[in-house]
């Protein structure tokens, strides 16, 4: 577009917006300011954030690293650290691959932090809902790619057998479980609970809680 263009654009604009007066984003950030409150009213904050905020970002956006190098130790316990660490899920900060999937197959569970969990909300991958699109890897601000790297729930075991995400399905009484490569099949007690301590107990944690808590996700599903 010219300038002549553009200029003739722009006071179109202004004056079709004329009869509205002071706009919302005019309004919104000087209550603001009065109010000493975050201006989120034109969808991100217009400042670097809280400090204290910023002093826990920098560090875990370096986690990103150590995500490539922890896999290759194939240490169960490494892959239960990286998972409680990296996620910053302030709604501000983060949350992304949840909100920008098409088709909702990253879901946020909350997570008792008792069993080793810096912040009790994880995030799951539900692969029978992912079409690999790709998106959520776009908008990962680690540079992550969450349908790849976030603990994923299986439907169908042809499916949990074409992919290497870590995850897991129920199988009978069973969860069979793939960290790190390594596949093991787990009996589930009459509460649906893993008795073994082959696990991580932060890997347990995220399993017992979708099954107690979110069975739906679970059961077969059409191939
Ligand atoms: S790759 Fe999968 S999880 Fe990621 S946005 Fe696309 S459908 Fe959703
Ligand atoms: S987009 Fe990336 S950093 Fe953000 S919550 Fe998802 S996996 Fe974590």
């Amino acid at each position: 577009m010219s300038h002549t263009a553009d200029r003739e654009s722009g006071q179109v604009v202004a004056r079709a917006l004329r009869p509205y007066g002071t706009s919302i984003f005019t309004e919104m950030t000087d209550l603001a300011i009065t109010h000493g409150a975050v201006n989120l009213s034109q969808g991100f904050p217009d400042f670097d954030g809280p400090e204290e905020i910023r002093r826990e970002v920098l560090p875990r956006k370096g986690a990103i690293i150590q995500t490539k190098s922890v896999r290759s130790t194939g240490s169960d316990e490494l892959f239960a650290q990286r998972e409680a660490q990296r996620c910053l899920q302030c709604s501000y900060i983060c949350n992304k691959c949840v909100e920008v999937c098409p088709n909702r197959a990253n879901v946020v569970i909350s997570v008792p932090v008792e069993a080793g969990f810096g912040q009790d909300e994880q995030i799951v991958h539900i692969d029978a809902l992912c079409n690999e699109c790709g998106n959520c890897a776009t908008f990962c601000p680690w540079n992550g790619k969450p349908y790849k790297d976030k603990f994923t729930v299986f439907n169908l075991r042809e499916d949990f057998d074409n992919s290497e995400n870590d995850g897991f399905l129920i199988e009978g009484e069973s969860a069979v479980v793939r960290l790190n490569g390594a596949v093991r099949s787990l009996p589930l007690n009459e509460e649906g609970s893993i008795e073994s301590d082959e696990l991580d107990s932060r890997v347990s944690a995220m399993i017992e809680t979708i099954v107690h808590k979110h069975a739906y996700l679970l059961g077969e599903v059409d191939r």
